[in-house]
């Protein structure tokens, strides 16, 4: 899988990735429902090398459930979230599934932080489960 493109609801955002992505995932944590309007956040992490983006975007930073410092990009003119950057993995750029063209592209491959879901909240079936921060590889 390569050659992904997407971008923002406005469109006042693009970007376009050269390489495949190097995970999926579903995460639940309580910030994620703020951005996802009460769902999990479908997410994909690829080589922030990969990745080039025009437009400007906004930046959001605060210290994550797992303790690492989180960049969270949105357009300021949509509100769309786009990319999220991890202090810990700073090689990796997380983009919003949401934002790909094909949203097919970002098919999750395990759910992360479900301790944090609402009892109420959907689980997909099918997928590993991690009730908080994933073991990284
Ligand atoms: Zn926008
Ligand atoms: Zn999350």
């Amino acid at each position: 899988m390569s050659g992904l493109t997407g971008g923002c609801l406005c469109g006042a955002v693009r970007y376009e990735v050269s390489g495949a992505p190097v995970a999926a995932r579903l995460c639940y944590c309580r910030v994620c429902q703020y951005l996802a309007c009460g769902g999990p956040a479908a997410n994909i992490q690829v080589r922030a090398a990969d990745v080039s983006l025009t437009g400007a975007l906004k930046d959001y930073c605060s210290v994550a459930d797992s303790g690492n410092a989180m960049r969270r990009r949105f357009c300021p003119e949509c509100g769309t979230h786009v990319t999220s950057a991890s202090s810990a993995r700073p090689d990796f750029l997380v983009l919003r599934v949401g934002t790909l063209d094909d949203p097919e592209q970002g098919r999750p491959q395990m759910a992360i932080w479900t301790s944090r879901a609402p009892q109420w909240m959907c689980m997909a079936p099918g997928l590993p489960k991690f009730a908080e921060q994933p073991p990284t590889r």
